[in-house]
């Protein structure tokens, strides 16, 4: 038996203890409480004083993408225009060898993991690298595997057939704290017919799903009129991909995945009518402030999805989004952020974003 003992430990799940002590018992947490009772109950423990420090549970960063860490400052020139941003990532990444990710995406475990992160909601294309590194760092982690670039019906089976495989690959690597899922990129990158295939196997299978959503009010032109932003890149590559007419959330409704869960990444351009049908769904989000303002994407309203009572954990993002993976920056970022936002509805305190940082990342995850 093992006693830990701070000026303050912050169970978050419950009021902070001043003077707290927590008894670990073969790496389980056998005890929680105040030092002088603690003590007296484990009186032959080996005891660790951590003096003037607070105690709490390990930081859960909802949104990663563990293996563009070498990515980090690479794409600044482009910060301005979101879809150069994008179509320059993909051919940097396709220009990295294997070993060259699987290094990165080590290198931003072991980053997050001095920063107090224990468990990530991590997206990757070469899903193993992040497997890997969240094996070899010893954290905890839900592993998506991410689709390709494919907005196209036609080839919806084709796209189902090869990601399947990635992904029954993928679980074969899983251990009892990596746990694989699937991401379809984004409503603007999959086709209606893949969403619903995915649909489909992930609420038969009970497979984990992130989407990113309604990051900008330009994929939301896009979805809404099919104008402007990714229209160009469609027609490059002689995609047929027509616009929904809809808002990113009630289009993704529409093809059955919301039905499965998903943790949305963004919700930065949603109406009230949005928040309605992601909480409805029991969909959670994963809230990334740094990552949109270093976009000038907007500031989501966190108030709102509190309110409804939708699960909110925070994200980095990449680091080539961000540029650091520190989630307790990233938790003062996101009560600062909403409390400066014109028309919120409340005031996000210091408590309730550690909460998001750890409880709330958890029950979104
Ligand atoms: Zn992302």
């Amino acid at each position: 038996m093992r006693i830990i003992t701070a000026d303050f430990v912050l169970p978050i799940s419950s009021e902070p203890i001043p003077e707290g002590a927590i008894a670990i018992d073969r790496g389980n947490i056998a005890a929680i409480g105040d030092r002088s009772s603690i003590l007296e109950e484990y009186p032959s423990a080996e005891i660790e004083d951590f003096g003037a420090a607070a105690i709490l549970p390990g930081l859960v960063n909802c949104h990663s993408h563990l293996e563009v860490t070498a990515m980090r400052g690479a794409l600044d020139d482009v910060e301005h225009d979101f879809r150069a941003w994008l179509l320059k990532l993909n051919g940097l990444r396709a220009a990295m060898t294997e070993a060259e990710i699987i290094e990165a995406a080590r290198n931003g475990a072991i980053e997050g993991a001095q920063a107090g992160i224990t468990c990530f909601g991590d997206i990757g294309r070469f899903g193993m690298a992040g497997v890997e590194a969240l094996k070899s760092v010893g954290l905890r982690g839900v592993l998506f595997q991410e689709t390709e670039f494919s907005p196209d019906d036609r080839s919806a089976v084709d796209d189902f057939y090869a990601l399947r495989q990635k992904f029954e690959a993928l679980r074969r690597s899983a251990n009892d704290l990596v746990e694989i899922g699937l991401s379809p990129h984004s409503p603007y990158t999959v086709s209606a017919r893949l969403f619903r295939l995915i649909a489909d196997f992930a609420r038969s299978e009970g497979v984990k799903i992130t989407i990113h959503a309604a990051e900008s009010d330009e994929e939301d032109a896009l979805m809404r009129n099919g104008t402007g932003f990714f229209t160009e890149v469609y027609r490059k590559f002689g995609v047929e991909w027509k616009s929904p007419c809809a808002s990113s959330i009630s289009y993704l409704a529409s093809t059955g995945i919301l039905a499965a869960n998903p943790l949305l990444v963004h919700c930065v351009s949603v109406t009230d009518a949005d928040i309605k049908i992601i909480a409805d769904n029991g969909a959670s989000i994963a809230h990334c402030p740094k990552s949109n303002a270093k976009f000038g994407h907007g500031c989501a309203p966190l108030e709102a999805f509190l309110n409804a009572g939708i699960a909110v954990g925070l994200g980095s993002d990449s680091v080539a989004s961000n540029n650091v993976c520190d989630l307790l920056e990233e938790s003062r970022f996101a009560a600062l952020a909403a409390r400066n936002r014109r028309g919120r509805n409340g005031f996000i305190s210091a408590r309730e974003a550690l909460e998001m940082a750890t409880l709330g990342g958890a029950k979104a995850l």
